[in-house]
């Protein structure tokens, strides 16, 4: 079954303190979709003044906002999740042709997912207990959360809805209201999700501004009339992002980058056990979401006594890989997000071959003919070579994985924690002692065992290392987003005693 490409207006507006509003200096910028390279819509060319009036609405709304009742705020996140539900063939659509990963993953992962998350802090926030302990017979100290305030939100291209939906519900949830910033390639879903949620929040609690980093992100981060910022993206721009916000003293969460491990034991190689196909579906997970994933499995370490056997298989699967219209259901990697990525991938090809890495499968952008003929098609590509190159050090951020064999548990480990980064990792393993000791010594804040991939609200993410610091999803991510008042009452009748 295949859909078509989806209708778009002409150009859409930022959502500022609940109305479409042109950017004030009238520029637009073209949105294309990788998947043909061919126009979507005209999106605003934010500049700071649009970001101040955006923060001025926010500020206005806060305090409303701020005290109204969790089961409040609750029903509305519900109500989000219930309208994206209500549309979820048309978001997966959109997302689709704006970012040009397959709608089998839209329709089936990326949004049922935001769904989720919207629900799950809607019902954190009220299942929350209240903190109260006596310190002695007279005295109560209790704790208050409260919002910050006005919370900046800066997201990247790869999973736009979805990092929204990481974003907006636990900030909204906790009673601030927020200015979003989605990236520049992919403004589609968010503009859809405010035209049919605009209603639905009072105006100014949530506010989407378009536009590039330098012009319009910055002068978010740098607000001194917001009270924190909650970035994702790469390593180097969350160094630019803390900058700025320190000149405020804000706090920041950082979702960053990484050079995930996925590292395969000899027990996984028993012809005999199911087991062993599920271990080269985890192999070759580096193709999902085109590789576009801050947490790809884009080294895979495997034990020399198997290395070759398993390899066979890996490849084999590779090879098979549906890279077709990712408008069919059936097609399993679709196009790269942008022409940049397309040719910063195919550079990263250039660079390994000069280092010696040795070309397994793939290696070269993919031809696709009629109309996806302009896309930004890359091949499924294995790299064989060892940790020291760049192509395994550095984030390529395609459908890319580099090969390397190990010897033993002390070598495996060595080699996934040499980079620079500590997001994601995958160990696959039917030893018991394995899978407990080898995720505990690498140094990453999420390590799949005997799976890869799967995102769920109520399990905590976040990185080591240069991958960052705070976790999103988990309630946990809750305190990101208020402080702590704490009260301490007397009831003594007694003075204190110093005057
Ligand atoms: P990016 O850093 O280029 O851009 C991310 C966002 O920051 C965009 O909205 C962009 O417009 C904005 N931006 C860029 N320069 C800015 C500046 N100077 N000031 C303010 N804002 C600025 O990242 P990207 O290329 O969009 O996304 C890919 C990166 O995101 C990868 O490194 C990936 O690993 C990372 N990522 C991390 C996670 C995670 O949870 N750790 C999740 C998804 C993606």
């Amino acid at each position: 079954m295949s859909y078509s490409k989806p209708k778009f207006k002409e150009k859409y507006d930022n959502f500022i303190n609940g109305k479409f509003v042109a950017p004030l200096e009238g520029a637009y910028f073209d949105n294309t979709s990788p998947i043909d390279n061919t126009l979507i819509a005209k999106y605003p060319r934010s500049q700071k003044e649009d970001v101040e009036l955006a923060v001025n609405a926010a500020n206005a709304a806060k305090e409303a906002w701020g005290n109204t009742s969790a089961t409040h705020r609750a029903t509305l996140l519900n109500k989000v999740a219930d309208i994206i539900e209500a549309n979820l063939e048309e978001f997966a659509l959109v997302e689709t042709c704006d970012n040009g990963k397959p709608i089998r993953e839209t329709l089936n992962a990326d949004i049922p997912l935001c769904v989720d998350h919207w629900r799950y802090f809607a019902a954190c926030i009220r299942a929350e207990e209240g903190s109260a302990t006596e310190l002695d017979e007279h005295t109560l100290s209790m704790n208050i959360k409260e919002p910050l305030g006005v919370v900046g939100q800066i997201i990247p291209w790869n999973f736009p809805l979805l990092m929204l939906s990481w974003k907006l519900p636990p900030a909204l949830a906790t009673g601030n209201c927020v200015i979003l910033k989605p990236a520049e390639q992919t403004p589609s879903t968010a503009t859809l999700l405010m035209e049919k949620i605009a209603a639905v929040f009072p105006p100014g609690v949530i506010n989407v501004i378009h536009g590039f980093g330098p012009e319009a992100g910055k002068p978010l981060a740098s607000s001194s009339k917001i009270d924190k910022v909650a970035f994702t993206g790469e390593t180097t721009t969350g160094q630019l992002i803390m900058q700025y916000a320190s000149k405020n003293l804000n706090p920041v969460t950082m979702e960053l980058g990484g050079k995930s491990p996925n590292i395969f034991f000899n027990s996984v190689m028993d012809e005999d056990d199911a087991f062993l196909d599920k271990a080269v579906e985890g192999a070759v997970m580096f193709a999902f979401n085109a590789g576009e994933v801050c947490t790809c499995p884009s080294r895979i370490l495997v034990q020399e006594d198997i290395y070759d056997k398993f390899m066979e298989r890996v490849i084999a699967r590779t090879k098979a890989i549906v890279q077709d219209n990712p408008y069919d259901v059936n097609t399993m990697l679709g196009a790269q997000a942008s022409n940049d990525q397309y040719e910063k991938i195919q550079s990263y090809f250039k660079i390994g071959k000069e280092e010696g890495a040795k070309v397994l499968a793939g290696g070269a952008a993919a031809k696709l003919t009629g109309e996806f003929a302009n896309g930004f098609y890359i091949e499924p590509t294995l790299l064989e070579g060892h940790n020291k190159m760049r192509v395994f050090q550095e984030e390529i951020f395609g459908p890319v994985a580099c090969v390397t064999k190990f010897k033993d548990e002390a070598e495996a480990l060595e080699i996934a924690n040499d980079t620079l980064y500590g997001l994601g990792a995958g160990v696959w393993t039917r030893d018991a002692h394995q899978l407990y000791q080898i995720p505990r010594a690498i140094k990453a804040g999420r390590v799949w065992v005997n799976c890869y991939h799967t995102y769920p609200a109520h399990a905590p993410f976040g990185g080591y290392k240069k991958s960052g610091f705070g976790r999103e999803n988990h309630l946990m991510m809750m305190n990101h987003y208020r402080q702590t008042k704490n009260m301490l009452i007397s009831y003594d009748k007694n003075k204190q005693g110093f005057f």
